[in-house]
């Protein structure tokens, strides 16, 4: 069984590859949307960029989401959020910092 978000839909397949902080292991304010995916024509599973779901309700500005810090801390009690929930978990922040400065060389 593959695992599902809150609303029941698949986890995208690319989620573990999105970049989610810094170098510095911060997460970030603001993620970038696949533009190619929006469109259908992202078949890069190990795309960085994240693939919105039709129907999240997620708000998109200049093509980038804003990260629900609810979310990332555990919980959102919003029923319908605006901003983007990371679907998967992340690894500690020290982790998260050498993959963001591996990947962003
Ligand atoms: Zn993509
Ligand atoms: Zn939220």
């Amino acid at each position: 069984m593959s695992p599902a978000l809150d609303n029941g839909a698949p986890v995208p397949q690319n989620a573990p590859f999105v970049i989610y902080t810094d170098d510095q292991g911060q997460l970030l304010d603001t993620l970038p949307v696949c533009q190619d995916f929006n469109r259908g024509l992202c078949n890069r599973t190990a795309c960085r960029f994240v693939h919105l779901q039709e129907g999240d309700g997620v708000e998109v500005v200049d093509q980038r989401v804003a990260v629900c810090r609810d979310a990332a801390k555990g919980q959102c009690a919003r029923s319908t959020c605006k901003y983007y929930h990371i679907p998967i978990a992340l690894p500690p922040a020290p982790v998260m910092a050498a993959l963001a400065s591996y990947l962003q060389q």
